[in-house]
């Protein structure tokens, strides 16, 4: 089967695209035929060797992707051949032809969810679910600001929002993303390429600030967030790629907090919980993963540039 290999941390020409032997399900594993792997922005830190945890080398890169059951191994009971399934994690890396998966990493594909969309599922909704849902406890009718709406994570977050009837402020930095935004779900959107783009958010709140932040840039954005913020808010920070000055009086002055928050960090049984309201979202209709572009396995390099450079617009995700 053909995978990308990474043999050395490094820019995206180290994703060499190689043949291996096939891959067989061990006990408890599941061996799935990719039909379409997710490119998330973890899989570009890991790569160039920045991330906290490196894998060993040579591994396959790759955390989402979507496909059906080929094969499962010994123990396995609820999950058989044939299968359409996501995954969200893998044992030997999504940007392969074939991948095996435990089987708490693999979930239903409704039959109205593309693989290319299912490949689009595993980290970003997780990722927006986590931080809207469990971190930032929203409630139904709130405001909630998506600062970074017009990528992976941010799309999803809308979505999540705009069926939980909150009131969504969503932030692209192109034309095309705020037009994305806006027909995802977003009752207003904010060019967030424009110096003072926060100052409208008095205005779109009645003077209240909005009830949430959900933040894909703190480093660039934190100190102008906190006053947008209304009394009891809460930011919750996803994406930040350099440190930043905040004044804390803008805390104290709205009882606001902070929160923290990596995908990773969830246990085996929160995740269970957000995948399985995930599922129904698909099945519903009221989660739909937005594909902004598909590559060949073998543009892998091309698509890890791509992430890392705006404009952003849904999900890349590469075809096997
Ligand atoms: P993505 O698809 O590449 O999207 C990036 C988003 O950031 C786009 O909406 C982009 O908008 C936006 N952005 C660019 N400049 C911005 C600015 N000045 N202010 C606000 N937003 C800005 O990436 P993703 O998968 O959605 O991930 C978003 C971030 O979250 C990344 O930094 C990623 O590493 C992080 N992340 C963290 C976790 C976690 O567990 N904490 C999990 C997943 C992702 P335009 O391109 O339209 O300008």
């Amino acid at each position: 089967m053909k995978a990308i290999r990474v043999h050395e941390f490094g820019k995206p020409k180290v994703l060499r695209l190689e043949e291996r032997p096939d891959l067989q399900p061990g006990r408890r594993q599941i061996l799935i035929r990719v039909k379409a792997a997710g490119v998330n922005p973890v899989d570009t830190y890991i790569r160039a060797g920045t991330y906290a945890q490196k894998p060993k080398l040579p591994y396959t890169p790759g955390l989402d992707a979507a496909g059906v059951v080929e094969a499962v191994g010994e123990g396995i009971k609820g999950t058989s051949s044939g299968d359409r399934v996501y995954a969200a994690g893998t044992i030997s890396g999504s940007y392969a032809e074939q991948a095996l998966c435990k089987e708490s990493q693999l979930h239903p594909l409704p039959s109205a969810v593309s693989y290319s969309q299912g490949a689009a599922i595993g980290v970003p909704y997780a990722t927006a679910y986590r931080a809207l849902l469990h971190c930032a406890r929203a409630q139904r009718g709130e405001s909630v600001l998506v600062h970074g709406a017009s990528g992976g994570v941010g799309l999803a977050a809308v979505q999540l929002a705009h069926s939980l009837a909150m009131t969504v402020i969503g932030t692209a930095g192109s034309q095309e993303g705020l037009a994305l935004v806006s027909q995802q779900g977003a009752d207003h959107v904010l060019d967030h390429s424009r110096t003072g783009h926060l100052e409208e958010i008095t205005a779109l709140t009645s003077g209240r600030g909005v009830d949430v932040i959900l933040e894909m840039l703190a480093h660039a954005n934190l100190p102008q967030d906190l006053p947008a913020l209304a009394v009891g808010g809460r930011l919750v920070v996803i994406g930040s790629r350099g440190s930043v000055e905040i004044d804390p009086r803008q805390l104290m002055l709205r009882d606001t907090s902070i929160i923290g928050m990596l995908l990773f960090n969830a246990s085996e049984r929160e995740t269970a919980n957000i995948h399985s309201a995930l599922v129904a979202g698909l099945k519903k209709g009221t989660l739909r993963p937005v594909v902004g572009r598909e590559l060949p396995l073998a543009n892998t390099a091309d698509a890890h540039e791509m992430i890392m450079r705006p404009p952003a617009y849904g999900k890349i995700v590469l075809i096997p």
